[in-house]
């Protein structure tokens, strides 16, 4: 299977340009032709998706060309999947194995890399800026100027997708170079087995021949006292090497509890970032771009004015879950043929905005909104009419809809027991307010970023 795929591969490389091939194709194996079908292992479902809405016609093409008899593909999601060709080919300096031994292959050390998450798919913003300026640098290669290159922070914010795309772009820099990217726990996994295979020393060669050796997700291996001490030298052999090491983890090295203390001094020789918690405008940077990208497949989908804006203000948590909530609306926008308003994304996002909630209550958006217009705190629920006082109670309304997921009558109990469509209204009202007053829209943007420090 691999020969045919081979023959197709080339063919396929210029029929489709060299930047689909690498990016979509490249990535998938062939592992069976079976009945007019040919069965597919890709890594992800994105790619084996996009693969049979674009490609299928042209890789049955030329797979029939080699004589081979295709009429359907199929795809199962494994990462048993093909590496770049610099990884999977055994380097012609392992060491020789005994017959018996069942040494991995040099490309089952590593772990597949993700095509998408390159350099070019990532968003730059404040929070990330030095974190992504630093990995920039180290894909370069060159000589080495942090190393080890620590990059740490909260879960999804990106850690994993900067340290594909550092292994992707130096690759690219770098066709002849070994680069092997894995978690911790794919490590320690893989020490464990070659103790108890006897086949430590093919072990340590594989990992001390690399160029680059990166390792998401340390804080994993803290606590475990031997998976420690072989990461220690491995990692002391390569620096020595001047090769480059990439580490990221969930927290700062000090932090890490369990974690020896001479890895932790040897890890701030390097340069240690972090990336921060996203701000509303990296957040909606992200959505714009994922979304680019949904239409560029699905062009006739329509997104309401204001539903980014709305995800970016409600999902603060983590990149992962704003990425899923959009995916859910496409999937839902396209099953319906329904536009997606801010309506349908309330509804079909509704147990996501739940536990992204509890940060914001009325509580706050009224006592911050009184502050900033220098009214009582009373009067928000009290009865006055005065547009002095009615204007930013209006706000505080407009607010409470916006950033919580209370129903109009709940809002209305919370501002002196108001009717649900005094509630309405004032929603309305400053929604169109804010279309035309510039100073009011700056005034309610300022707000909101305060409610969601
Ligand atoms: P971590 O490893 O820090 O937990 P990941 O790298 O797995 O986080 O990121 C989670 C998801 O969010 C991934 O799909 C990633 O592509 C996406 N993501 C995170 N930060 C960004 C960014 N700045 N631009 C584009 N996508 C991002
Ligand atoms: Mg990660």
């Amino acid at each position: 299977m691999d020969k045919i795929w081979g023959q197709a591969c080339a063919e396929l490389e210029s029929s489709v340009g060299p930047n689909n091939y690498n990016h979509w194709i490249k990535p998938l194996r062939l592992a069976a032709i079976e009945e007019g079908a040919a069965r597919f292992i890709s890594p992800t479902r994105f790619i084996s998706d996009w693969v049979n809405r674009h490609f299928a016609k042209e890789i049955m093409s030329v797979l029939n060309r080699t004589g081979e008899h295709v009429e359907r593909l199929r795809f199962d999601v494994g990462s048993a999947a093909a590496r770049p060709a610099a990884q999977a080919a055994a380097p012609a300096d392992m060491p020789a194995q005994a017959p018996t031994a069942r040494v991995a292959p040099r490309a089952d050390l590593g772990a597949p890399l993700d095509p998408r998450y390159t350099f070019g798919n990532f968003v730059v913003g404040k929070p990330n800026e030095l974190a992504h300026a630093a990995a920039r640098r180290v894909a370069e290669g060159g000589p080495v100027g942090f190393n080890p290159l620590f990059l740490y922070g909260g879960v999804g914010l990106g850690k994993t997708h900067l340290m594909h795309a550092i292994a992707h772009d130096y690759q690219t820099r770098h066709p002849n170079a070994q680069v092997l990217y894995l978690s911790a726990e794919q490590f320690m996994y893989r020490f464990v087995q070659a103790l108890r295979e006897s086949t430590i020393m093919d072990f340590k060669g594989m990992f001390r021949n690399v160029n680059m050796l990166m390792v998401d997700d340390v804080q994993f291996i803290a606590g475990k006292d031997s998976t420690q001490e072989e990461f220690f030298h491995t990692f002391n052999a390569l620096v020595d090497q001047g090769k480059q090491i990439v580490i990221s983890a969930d927290r700062a090295p000090a932090e890490i509890k369990g974690l020896e203390e001479r890895i932790k001094s040897r890890l701030s020789c390097g340069l240690i970032v972090d990336l921060h918690p996203t701000t509303y405008e990296l957040r909606l940077g992200i959505l714009q771009s994922k979304t680019a990208v949904f239409r560029a497949q699905q062009p006739d989908l329509e997104i309401g004015a204001g539903v980014l804006e709305f995800l970016a203000h409600r999902i603060t948590t983590n990149v992962r879950v704003l990425e899923g909530a959009l995916q859910r609306l496409f999937a839902h926008a396209s099953l319906l043929r329904r536009e997606i308003t801010l309506e349908v994304a309330q509804e079909c996002l509704a147990d996501i905005l739940r536990t992204n909630d509890r940060k914001i209550n009325i509580d706050d958006i009224q006592r911050k909104v009184a502050e900033h217009y220098n009214i009582r705190l009373a009067d928000m629920m009290g009865p006055k009419r005065a547009r002095n006082v009615a204007r930013p109670r209006q706000i505080a309304m407009y607010l409470s809809k916006q950033l919580t997921s209370r129903s109009l009558p709940e809002i209305g109990r919370r501002f002196g027991g108001r009717d649900h469509t005094t509630i309405m209204h004032g929603v309305r009202k400053i929604e169109e307010l804010i279309i035309d007053d510039s100073a009011m829209s700056e005034d309610i943007a300022v707000l909101k970023r305060m409610l969601e420090a």
